[in-house]
């Protein structure tokens, strides 16, 4: 079918909760894409982050192939191999915890929200203090707990018990901590807010505060985890250690699966029958994930972000020498924000137009977040475009 018969369907058959461009997606590889017209687009977004290795990764497909054939589901009453060894990939690359696993980065922070209550609960504890800015999801839970009403809009009541502070305010953190708070809830970096960089300074003296008052400190690495910023985890440049983690998106390196680990005496609060997924932690989305750990290894893929993430930042402050719209560049590794002083709806949509996949958030942020793998031909590729619509824009 073509482009126009497949958007009639959608007309009729699709709830209409996204805002889509009219580009029938048929195939991918690498950071290529293609549509149904046989147009090939440079992906250099990855589809919120979700794509790390690119495209239909040669190891993760014939990871996936070759588990399908074998076990797609197993019930949790059971054990199978790639859910042990996707958590211990996961436990020995952050802080040595245990994982629980669900299906996607709303529900691996919802599971999050639940241990600190049910650890907490002997202490009559129960609040979290989120930031300004966040984004932790779009279940009830976690959309209370992201601290933006342009997603709480129309769905109140919401779960009692979050208090917000203004991202990377100390003192205001401080203030704000109660006899009935339980944990501290952040973003390592903001990816939706728009790429805002927790400060050292901030993160240290939040684990000092979580440490001083008993409190959990709970990382939501869902989209700066997995490599994304040039280590492991982005926690892992701040010289810290959160006691919950939350990861999906780019876990699966495609696939949807989402995680939760924490440290080994919190993890135990979640006795059996307190938390569980029916899907969670299938052997078909583990055995993506194993294979996007080994390939992180085995193609010492964190030395390329750190190259072409560097390489990306100089190359984006040169382009915003050239073109006042561009206010600020700023990222680590490969999660990258270019910060506009105009809205970038329209400059991202002539990007697509020409070919490139970039994405806008928070209204005047351009985020740039390639795979892991990504080449300095294809950043050179993608900034060439970007260079020619803000030409044609006069911007
Ligand atoms: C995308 C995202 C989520 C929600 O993940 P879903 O898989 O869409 O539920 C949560 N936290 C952060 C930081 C995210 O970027």
């Amino acid at each position: 079918m073509n482009t126009k018969e497949i958007i009639e369907i959608y007309n009729r058959y699709v709830i209409p909760n996204y805002t889509r461009n009219p580009i029938l997606l048929t195939k991918g590889h690498g950071v290529d894409v293609w549509d149904a017209e046989g147009k090939r687009y440079l992906d250099l977004f990855s589809g919120w982050a979700v794509s790390l290795l690119g495209h239909c990764n040669s190891s993760v497909v014939k990871a996936i192939q070759t588990q399908a054939s074998k076990l797609i589901h197993a019930p949790n009453i059971y054990y199978t191999e790639p859910q042990g060894l996707l958590a211990k990939y996961i436990s020995e690359k952050s802080f040595g915890g245990q994982c629980f696993f669900c299906n996607s980065g709303a529900e691996a922070n919802e599971a999050a929200i639940k241990l600190a209550r049910i650890h907490s609960s002997s202490t009559g504890r129960y609040k979290i203090i989120t930031f300004s800015d966040s984004f932790h999801g779009r279940t009830i839970a976690t959309v209370s707990a992201t601290a933006q009403p342009k997603y709480q809009k129309g769905f109140a009541p919401l779960v009692e018990g979050f208090t917000y502070v203004p991202f990377n305010d100390l003192d205001a953190l401080k203030k704000a901590v109660d006899d009935k708070t339980c944990a501290i809830m952040l973003e390592t970096i903001q990816g939706e807010g728009g790429i805002n960089i927790a400060n050292k300074d901030f993160l240290q003296g939040v684990r000092k505060l979580c440490d001083e008052k008993g409190l959990l400190l709970i990382l939501d690495e869902v989209q700066c985890g997995m490599g994304r910023t040039g280590k492991y985890f982005a926690y892992q440049h701040y010289d810290i250690e959160p006691d919950i983690m939350a990861l999906a998106k780019s876990l699966g390196g495609g696939i949807s699966i989402g995680a939760m680990t924490a440290k080994k005496e919190i993890a135990k609060s979640l006795v059996p029958g307190s938390h569980a997924s029916t899907f969670g932690g299938n052997p078909l989305a583990c055995s993506a994930g194993v294979a996007v750990f080994e390939t992180i290894e085995k193609e010492n893929l964190l030395e390329n972000v750190k190259k072409m993430g560097s390489y990306s930042i100089d190359q984006l402050k040169l382009l915003q020498k050239a073109h006042k719209v561009i206010k600020e560049v700023r990222g680590v590794g490969l999660m990258i924000g270019t910060e506009l002083n105009v809205n970038g709806t329209e400059i991202i949509k002539n990007c697509i137009q020409a070919g490139l996949f970039l994405n806008c958030t928070h209204e005047t942020v351009i985020r740039f977040m390639p795979p892991l793998n990504v080449k300095k031909e294809n950043i050179d590729e993608g900034l060439t475009i970007l260079k020619t619509v803000l030409f044609n824009l006069n911007l």
